[in-house]
């Protein structure tokens, strides 16, 4: 899956609902939004699919997001489905592990590799005003089961907001110290979606933070899966940034998004059309669904024009795409 510019396209995020059981600060407007009918979401079937004729292209990684992909009912059914397709190296998933404490085995058993949790703050009143409700409490029950279940590294997500959570930086990364063998901690310049909810804090300021603490952070060369965050280790922790607003990535961008509606998102700030669930629906052949994937693909644009201030919005609400 080549486009234009020359970018091949090995990994493949899945919203696999646009639902969720918290609604952080970062991600979701005060009042709320509108969830899809249950109709318009993709089947596992259609699912497993797209994934199928995806993986004849080239592709080759997966991660299962949300919305909370964990509150889409028989998950590890899905897991299951798609570490059977040939190809598919790697099933992975993005969770704020509320729910994974009672979860976390079976998805390791069905083929689940890897997580990442979403955790913006270690203060549990902190965490429960982000989340609007979320409880700190299972989510490091969730964490815990995850090392039980040995989905390692664990990644641990943190969106820096100023003035919300910038003042973790550094205690964050104290706290994961013991876990350091299997923990990477990375650090997400916040952004924004239609509207700015909240102000950004540059890659480069948090690392100058950190190294007032950790001394001065050495790069870490090799490959951790690929993506688009850059690594570096403070002391004996693997931390890494993922700034597409200060440090643009788009030049390397592998990522595809598979929206829960069906619609193949090729850049966070370009929605594509047509949904390949219509598609589907509509009676399409493998080879007809597998020239719309290489069409929507090949037309993916050369990069987004966000930056810390001012610049141009991503598209769309998180919720619904998926991280
Ligand atoms: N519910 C799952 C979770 O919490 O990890 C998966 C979906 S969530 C939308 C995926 C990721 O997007 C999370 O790590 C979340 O922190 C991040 N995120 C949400 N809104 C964001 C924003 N405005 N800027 C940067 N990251 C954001």
């Amino acid at each position: 899956m080549l486009d234009r510019w020359g970018r091949l396209h090995t990994y493949l995020r899945v919203s696999v609902t646009d639902r969720c059981n918290v609604r952080c600060t970062d991600c979701l407007p005060e009042e709320g939004v509108q969830y899809m009918p249950r109709k318009e979401l993709l089947s596992y079937e259609e699912i497993a699919r797209i994934v199928r004729v995806m993986a004849t292209m080239g592709l080759r990684r997966v991660r299962l997001t949300g919305g909370e992909p964990t509150v889409r009912r028989d998950i590890e059914d899905l897991v299951r489905a798609l570490g059977r397709i040939d190809g598919i190296e790697d099933i992975s998933i993005t969770t704020n592990a509320h729910r994974f404490a009672s979860q976390a085995q079976a998805l390791a058993t069905a083929g689940l590799r890897r997580v990442n949790v979403s955790l913006d703050t270690l203060d549990a009143e902190r965490f429960a005003k982000i989340t609007r409700g979320g409880d700190l409490a299972a989510v490091l029950k969730g964490i815990e089961a995850s090392r039980a279940a040995r989905l390692f590294p664990i990644k641990l997500n943190m969106v820096v907001m100023r003035g919300v959570n910038d003042d973790e930086i550094v205690s964050m990364a104290r706290h994961f110290l013991p876990h350091a063998e299997h923990t990477v901690l990375r650090y997400i310049e916040y952004m924004p979606f239609e509207n700015r909810w909240h102000e950004n804090v540059p890659a480069r300021e948090m690392r100058a933070r950190l190294e007032g603490e950790f001394g001065a952070l050495t790069p870490v060369e090799e490959s951790l899966g690929g993506g688009p965050a850059r690594y570096w280790r403070a002391g004996p922790l693997t931390v890494g940034f993922i700034a597409p607003l200060s440090e643009h990535f788009c030049a390397t961008c592998n990522r595809l998004r598979l929206l829960a509606d069906g619609h193949l998102r090729t850049c966070l700030a370009h929605e594509d059309t047509p949904s390949l669930r219509d598609v589907i629906r509509s009676g399409a052949d493998d080879a007809r669904l597998g020239q719309t994937i290489r069409d929507i693909v090949r037309g993916k644009p050369a990069g987004h024009e966000a930056a810390v201030e001012g610049g141009r919005h991503f598209e769309g609400v998180m919720t619904g795409i998926g991280g």
